[in-house]
């Protein structure tokens, strides 16, 4: 299918992309490139951008794992596969979410229980 081959592609795309940028932020975080500043105001300021870009970097991180599993899951011919309740999940969607494991009706389940 075609349209697989785009969505992996896409997926693997992504997934570059989001590694480039936990290397970048783990280089910033760990002042690879500029020495902590003496100022202590100043270092206060550099330790929230820090804290910023940490949660950046796990948000990036949980994506990377996401795209890693839908990625698996395209190579085991289970991608269109629900998780939870074996049905096919709908192309339109895996367009649009590209690493979901769910169909909507399991989707919406599990939304329903979280709130
Ligand atoms: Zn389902």
């Amino acid at each position: 299918m075609p349209e697989l081959t785009k969505i992996k592609k896409q997926l693997q795309q992504r997934q570059f992309q989001l590694e480039s940028r936990v290397t970048a932020i783990n280089d910033d975080v760990s002042h690879k490139n500029q020495p902590l500043s003496a100022d202590w105001a100043e270092q206060a300021v550099e330790r929230e951008n820090e804290e910023v870009l940490e949660a950046l970097g796990n948000a990036s991180l949980d994506e990377i794992q996401k795209i890693k599993r839908a990625l698996q899951r395209i190579e085991r011919g289970i991608y269109f596969e629900c998780d939870e309740c074996g049905e096919t999940i709908d192309i339109e969607r895996l367009k649009l979410l590209k690493a979901t494991d769910r169909c909507t009706k399991c989707a919406e389940k599990l939304e329903a229980i979280r709130n």
